[in-house]
């Protein structure tokens, strides 16, 4: 097992960190030959990360529409940022977070409540009279994967806020908050897909993005030097 792991390691072409700012999908990764992660911990066949092109377009689409809705219900994403913190905290505690794991509690018992199966397999969610509707299927399972994932990059992310590194970009802080961003815009593209295709439940799933979105703005303003992040691999090399 050392030997294999030490061989693993020596491998040149991985990327050194490359899976501490990845979404562990690593059936989706483009980088799966560069990761000593995977190598050391999968033998999956891979299903191809076209399904996040598809989802991006998607989600550029769904984010006008709910902008334009925000903007007429009157939310302000600037809300939390203003609320202002305490000198020290419990990232448990910030808004943010709070905000975050509260909406994926909903998004989990609703997905419960709406199972008609087992909760296990995601196929069996919502899904009895749409087997082979192939994007409603991956749009489910995207839910299930990110939902609880972007709390817990969320907290990583607010756990290392610090006041003294605001203007450094390449902090484990700002890694964290972008995957959760790119989490988001994917459960965003994956609610929408799913919206269209449920029509019943329009108005539970409107909310949900409306919230998405607004989780969304109010990271980006929390975590100002995110998106400028460069995650080793993924944004560091043409075609991550
Ligand atoms: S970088 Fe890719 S292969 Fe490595 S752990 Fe992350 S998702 Fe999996």
């Amino acid at each position: 097992m050392k030997d294999r792991m030490r061989k693993l390691a020596q491998n040149k072409e991985n990327i050194e960190g490359i899976y501490n700012y990845c979404d562990r999908w690593c059936e989706r990764c483009t980088f799966t030959a560069r990761c000593l992660n995977y190598a050391s911990s999968k033998d999956a066949p891979g299903d191809g990360p076209e399904l996040w092109d598809y989802l991006h377009n998607v989600f550029e689409a769904t984010m006008l529409m709910l902008d334009e809705k925000m903007e007429r219900m009157g939310i302000d994403p600037q809300e939390i940022k203003n609320m202002g913190l305490p000198q020290e905290y419990d990232p448990k505690d910030h808004p943010l977070y709070m905000k975050v794991y509260e909406l994926s509690t909903v998004i989990h018992n609703w997905l419960v409540e709406n199972n008609t199966g087992d909760a296990t397999n995601v196929f069996e969610v919502l899904s009895e009279n749409k087997r082979n509707d192939s994007r409603y299927n991956e749009a489910i399972e995207v839910i299930y994967f990110y939902n609880f994932f972007i709390s817990a990059k969320i907290y990583r992310a607010l756990m290392g806020m610090d006041e003294d590194e605001e203007k450094e970009i390449q902090t484990d802080s700002n890694g964290s908050a972008k995957i959760a961003l790119i989490a988001v815009d994917r459960l965003i593209a994956a609610w929408s897909v799913a919206m269209e295709r449920l029509p019943d439940h329009e108005d539970e799933i409107l909310r949900f993005l409306i919230i998405l979105s607004e989780i969304r703005k109010q990271t980006e303003l929390t975590f100002p030097n995110a998106q400028k992040f460069v995650r080793p691999g993924f944004d560091s090399l043409a075609g991550g």
